[in-house]
């Protein structure tokens, strides 16, 4: 692997000796390659594991949107320690045995180069997706046409994907939609003072079909890390959008022929970093600061702080089969889960 040349952006640079460092242990590929002022950067897909499609896998993704740098160092910080654990962690080498893990921790970099949200054609990579709102979405937030100068623009109508939302639909296609259980966890920041664990939809208010599995999974992680401080919640509860990328897979993923059943369940953490705002008022008036913690402190505790929720993914994919909840259980969790986030009683 020829190290980029461009040392601009180090979440790429530290992606790259993170693929070299792990040579032989993490296979990476570049999915597309991105054209920028000059500049040529890829989009890796990085695997760990077992290849095997009947195990479970997670995948993790990062930097869709090129100011939340956090998101991207997020994942960064993760497959670091899993690295070094690989040389001495001999039950993480059993995990591995019946997993398969799925990295794209930098799915925008011409974004994060250009300290832009968007992608540089403009286009919002969390609008992009071919799914139409089907209820009123918040102006411009919820994905715009008017124009790629103005932010969250979905690019033109009945255009093909952008060729980083493509690269992702085609690895979690190949690498996760395959298996009988998967998980994905995508990682922003930007959004209130609370960090929150999202699940779609964001297209409609409507629940998912696989409602009770989520709530069995926020259980599990309710029950085994007490007073954590993450909201679980579908992304409908916050605000809805056109255009994302999860509704997309998501969907697809329940339209796919079933000759077992299969599930995908897409999460997004979103960061709450306002209140690293309220806690550094001057970061206001930096682009980078909205979205990212400035102080460096503030930043390890960010990095460090959800470390044990990525790891808990992994294990709870690889375990899925133990707490999946299945006959009485799974309509308990179902009722449960409508109570909680919909507001609803089951007749
Ligand atoms: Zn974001």
């Amino acid at each position: 692997m020829t190290p980029s040349p461009n040392r601009e952006l180090p979440e790429l640079a530290e992606l790259e000796r993170i693929i070299e460092e792990g040579a032989g242990l993490f296979t990476a590929r570049t999915v597309c390659e991105v054209s920028v002022d000059q500049q040529r950067f890829p989009v890796y897909a990085v695997t760990l594991g077992n290849p095997d499609p009947t195990l479970p896998a997670v995948g993790y993704f990062g930097g869709f949107h090129g100011l939340e740098r956090i998101g991207s160092e997020v994942v960064l910080v993760y497959m670091r320690s899993l690295l070094a654990r690989l040389r001495w962690d001999s039950l993480l080498h059993r995990e591995l045995e019946t997993l398969r893990l799925v990295f794209m921790p930098l799915v925008n970099p011409g974004g994060m180069w250009r300290g832009t949200r968007a992608n540089p054609s403009g286009v919002d990579l969390m609008r992009n997706a071919p799914v139409d709102a089907r209820e009123p979405v918040p102006f411009m937030v919820g994905g715009q046409r008017i124009s790629g100068g103005l932010p969250w623009y979905r690019g033109p109508l009945n255009a093909p994907m952008e060729a980083e939302s493509q690269a992702v639909c085609n690895v979690v296609a190949e690498e996760m939609l395959p298996r009988p259980f998967s998980l994905a966890v995508d990682c922003h920041s930007g959004f209130g003072v609370l960090d929150r664990i999202w699940f779609p939809y964001a297209h409609t208010a409507a629940p998912i079909e696989q409602l009770a599995e989520v709530h069995a999974l926020k259980s599990i992680f309710d029950e085994t890390y007490a007073h954590h401080s993450y909201v679980f919640e579908p992304q409908s509860r916050q605000y809805l959008t056109h255009g994302d990328v999860w509704d997309h897979l998501y969907q697809q993923a329940s339209a796919q022929p079933a000759p077992a059943p299969r599930i995908f369940l897409p999460l997004t953490l979103e960061m709450g970093s306002w209140l690293w705002i309220k806690k550094n008022p001057r970061q206001l008036f930096s682009r980078h600061g909205i979205f990212n913690p400035l102080i460096a402190h503030r930043q390890q505790r960010v990095l460090r702080r959800h470390l044990s929720w990525l790891d808990f993914l992994a294990r709870s994919a690889n375990a899925y089969q133990r707490w999946l909840p299945s006959g009485d259980a799974l309509a308990e969790h179902r009722a449960m889960a409508l109570k909680l986030w919909y507001r609803r009683t089951p007749a």
